[in-house]
């Protein structure tokens, strides 16, 4: 008597079949199960033997063999609990599912003690990559069900016990799939009640983020503390363009296998992350025996706000060079790498200098020189080589703060009117939504960042007078670019090469 069962696990965003075979024959009665971590094995067996018992079945009396393949591929037990139970009903004759049915099903879930079927971290990757393993139907926890029917391309059954699910695999009692209107749930959950109208005064910060989110460069923010660096931060999303059904999945897988998605099937705002800066390295960028996804994975398609940036331990910030770059983080594991999307949008932001009120208008630096070098040794340059907008937040002046919100009327409708005009024109550009004017080569600086003659010799003079560098030349372009993209300008003029260059100190 043997039978096999499809299942799948999530190996960084991807899911990989997993077949669950279990033998039933005589001999000493007992229950084996090969192919997982020896923890997990003891637990496992322990919690479907009970599960099995409080449904009202007993194990058969036999020696019971459960096999889990491929053995290389590294498991996390609790999810082959389900599937493993069902092979062991379905190899003692107790369900008579047909051949057709166990080869087009997948199985995940975690058993409870009692019998019911516990959520489990990860469905989202599974159901979205199931019909590329040729599967037609999952079977998964009730609490998972909405975020795997979202994908579409698959029936998908949400089960609360194992006696329901026996009831309908013996054909007893039917059971509806789940059914998810992904369009409707994100217009319905858009909604943000943030808004850059709830900020007073700081128009050039305002300015400088929607610079940020057109053309999506890296930004970094100067100023004392209290003056609001969070608060602007917070508001980025409200200014980039709604997530796409692609972005939203994307994002929504990470935060699957993380176990973070709340209850919500999917994450259709774009995140807005902030760790502290005592977090770790394998919390910023990912890691762990079971790689894990980190901070920058959990911000992809949108924000990762790094505040206090000169706290951070320097090899933590060290470690972000390549997702930067790349987008996506490598996790090197001696079986396999492992890699995680994180394409995000870096805002820093730190204290002008140790005491935080260098060139503050209102109060005197206490800092000397000595400290004040140690505190800009402390970032690095290669880091800061990536950040093409920086910008001093000074403290929100006595009239502003009087300021009545109608009286300051940047909102965030009317910064995003910009961004998706400067976005429309990166989209005829480049020809995809995923290349922006922060990501153009040098060539392409070349070919697309054309200056009027006056706007030219002005730049030519900036070059030698601020002694600018090449990268710092280039910088200045895109950033041009950008500014010239929001007003819909083909050609970068004289302001607009004025106003990038303001964004270098
Ligand atoms: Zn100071």
């Amino acid at each position: 008597m043997h039978t096999k069962i499809f299942s799948a696990t999530p190996i960084g965003i991807h899911a990989h079949l997993v077949e669950v075979e279990v033998d039933l024959s005589f001999g000493l009665i007992n229950f084996f199960i090969v192919g997982l971590p020896d923890t997990a094995i003891k637990e496992s067996r322990q919690r479907i033997q009970t599960a099995l018992k409080n449904s009202g079945i007993k194990l058969p009396e036999k020696k019971i063999t459960v096999n889990l393949a491929p053995a290389s591929l590294k498991k996390e037990g609790t999810l082959f609990d389900l599937p493993i139970a069902i092979g062991i009903l379905q190899a003692c004759k107790y369900l008579q599912m047909d051949a057709n049915f166990l080869e087009e099903t997948l199985f995940i879930g975690e058993l409870s003690l009692d019998g019911s079927i516990k959520s489990i971290n990860g469905a989202l990757p599974i159901a979205y990559d199931a019909h590329k393993l040729n599967k037609k139907r999952i079977i998964l926890p009730e609490q998972n069900a909405h975020e795997a029917a979202l994908i579409g391309s698959i029936e998908v059954i949400g089960v609360k016990n194992l006696v329901e699910l026996i009831f309908y695999l013996r054909k007893e009692q039917p059971m509806t799939p789940t059914l998810t209107d992904f369009h409707s749930y994100i217009a319905a959950s858009q909604a943000t009640d943030l808004d850059f109208s709830d900020v007073k005064g700081q128009q050039y910060a305002k300015r400088a983020l929607q610079i940020a989110a057109a053309g999506r460069h890296n930004i970094l923010f100067a100023g004392p503390p209290g003056s609001g660096k969070t608060m602007l931060a917070k508001r980025l999303p409200t200014i980039m363009p709604n997530m796409t059904f692609d972005e939203s999945v994307a994002t929504s897988k990470v935060y699957s296998i993380s176990g973070k998605l709340n209850k919500e099937p999917l994450v259709t705002q774009r995140p807005f992350r902030n760790p502290h800066h005592t977090i770790s390295q394998a919390g910023l960028i990912g890691g762990g025996t079971f790689p894990k996804p980190g901070e920058v994975s959990l911000a992809h398609n949108g924000i990762l706000f790094l505040d206090e940036f000169t706290e951070f331990k320097r090899d933590t910030l060290e470690a972000l060079r390549q997702p930067l770059e790349n987008r996506m983080v490598e996790i090197a594991r001696v079986q396999q790498s492992i890699s995680f999307p994180a394409s995000f949008l870096l805002v820093a932001a730190l204290n002008p200098c140790p005491c935080g009120y260098l060139g503050d208008a209102q109060k005197a630096c206490c800092c000397s020189p000595m400290q004040l070098q140690k505190y800009k040794d402390k970032l690095s340059g290669p880091l800061l080589d990536r950040i093409d907008i920086k910008v001093t937040v000074s403290a929100v002046s006595y009239e502003d703060a009087q300021a009545k919100k109608t009286v300051d009327a940047i909102s965030s409708a009317s910064l995003k009117e910009g961004v998706n005009k400067a976005l429309a024109m990166q989209m005829i550009r480049f020809g995809t939504e995923n290349k922006t004017n922060s990501m153009m080569s040098a060539t392409d600086v070349e070919l697309y960042c054309k200056l009027t003659p006056p706007a030219e010799q002005l730049l030519k003079n900036a070059f030698t007078k601020l002694s600018m560098s090449m990268r710092g030349y280039h910088k200045t372009l895109k950033v041009a670019r950008t500014i010239a993209d929001i007003e819909h300008a083909e050609l970068i003029d004289v302001k607009h090469i004025q106003e990038a260059i303001i964004y270098k100190s």
